[in-house]
């Protein structure tokens, strides 16, 4: 077994990190006081091949490995945790889905710019009573000449303050939960999309995220991937998502540990620095254990999803196991940092707010365990 980044992986790791620390860093604070999408950051970042980080160079994109966007998503969220999910949302859930169920046309249309970065994607599964639950889809797609009338409210979408295309799922046969859901390429622009901001979110702010209501007639066209066949399509990218979510909460939790780290050397209680104190140490040294664990885990998994294979399972526990690692680096950094985390404006208290969406985004942590208990009690009985 190797446990090894290639040299291309790490000089491509190196590289997005220089990237992080010079360009996103610098703007991470502003974009959760303002709750501005980051726009020209996305730009930037697009320079750096991450809008279409796996997709094939014939689609313009960066044709990395899997491990090499886990890696690029890890080190981005270490800087800014919105504009690491920003990327995740389209290039998981949106080019990847287009570059795996599109047709030609699709790719020749939204592959390509997604994929330079001229289109951000969006990606509306959750309606108000279909979050966990999300075969209850209210939203519907009925046909009408030669297209579809897709009408409903989704709520939560990513990115779609600034999203070009989006990718809407609607029950073409209601009441057949899974077996009855299409997924449609929707272009932003299309008449009949009321757009609901959103500026209620805790953390993970400027993320764009916005209620939509449909209303919208669409050709067969906007058709992704085969009809009623929508439903497994979500969960396929909903692996990739997975994984790349693991990897925007290793970032949260490593750049928790930074803070924490740099404070503990220099805030001094009773003539010495904190971090001469065991129960400042043992805090620093459990925080690197569990985001090294899952670290594994979500390398492992991004492995998997690389060679093509089913990697669910591995998608879940990645997921599960560093969100909640990343989770306890954050509540622990609070507590090593105390008055000086407690307070408005300070990082680790964004850290804080951010790192919380990862439980409950592209499935909660109960949905992730659902999943593992499905395969480990799956032999049982
Ligand atoms: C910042 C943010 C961004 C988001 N972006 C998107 C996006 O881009 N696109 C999109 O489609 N959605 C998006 N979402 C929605 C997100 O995917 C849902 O919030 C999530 O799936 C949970 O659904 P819910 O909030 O309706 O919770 P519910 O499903 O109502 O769950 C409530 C609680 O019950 C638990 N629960 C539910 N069912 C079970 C069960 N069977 N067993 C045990 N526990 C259960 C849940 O784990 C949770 O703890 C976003 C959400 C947030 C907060």
């Amino acid at each position: 077994m190797i446990l090894e980044l290639t040299p291309e992986q790490e000089s491509f790791k190196r590289s997005i990190e220089e990237f992080a620390r010079e360009v996103v860093a610098p703007r991470a604070a502003a974009i959760d006081e303002s709750g501005a999408f980051p726009a020209d950051v996305l730009r930037a970042a697009a320079g750096r091949g991450l809008l279409g980080v796996t997709i094939p160079t014939a689609w313009d994109g960066a044709g990395r490995d899997y491990v090499s966007y886990a890696l690029a998503i890890e080190a981005i969220a270490r800087a800014s945790a919105t504009v690491a999910v920003a990327l995740s949302v389209t290039n998981s859930l949106v080019a990847e889905l287009i570059a795996h169920a599109g047709r030609a046309p699709h790719k020749e249309r939204w592959l390509r710019r997604l994929a330079r970065g001229e289109a951000i994607g969006a990606f509306a599964l959750s309606e108000a009573d279909a979050g966990t639950d999300a075969a209850n889809q209210q939203t519907k797609a009925v046909r009408s000449h030669g297209g579809y009338r897709v009408t409903g409210r989704k709520v939560w979408v990513a990115n779609a303050e600034a999203a070009a295309v989006v990718v809407v799922f609607a029950a073409t046969r209601p009441g057949l939960r899974a077996q009855g859901v299409t997924a449609f390429l929707v272009p932003m622009d299309t008449p009949g999309i009321t757009r609901r901001a959103r500026n209620d979110s805790l953390g993970v702010r400027g993320l764009g995220c916005m209620d939509l209501d449909f209303d919208v007639t669409v050709e067969d066209e906007a058709v992704l991937g085969p009809v009623d066949q929508g439903f497994p399509l979500a969960m396929w990218a909903l692996e990739g998502g997975r994984i790349a979510i693991a990897a925007q909460a290793l970032g949260i939790g490593e750049a928790a540990v930074d803070e924490a780290l740099a404070y503990a050397k220099t805030r001094e209680t009773f003539g010495q620095p904190i971090a001469t104190y065991q129960a400042i140490q043992w805090m620093l040294a459990d925080s690197a254990t569990e985001l090294a664990a899952a670290r594994m885990l979500t390398l492992k998994a991004a492995a998997a999803k690389g060679r093509q294979e089913k990697a669910g399972f591995e998608a879940a526990m990645a997921k599960l196991a560093a969100s909640e690692a990343a989770h306890k680096a954050a509540d622990k950094a609070m507590q090593i940092l105390a008055s000086a985390g407690y307070r408005r404006g300070s990082v680790v208290e964004r850290l804080f707010r951010d790192v919380r969406a990862t439980e409950i985004y592209q499935g909660t942590s109960e949905a992730q365990r659902m999943i593992i208990a499905a395969k480990v009690l799956g032999g049982i009985g």
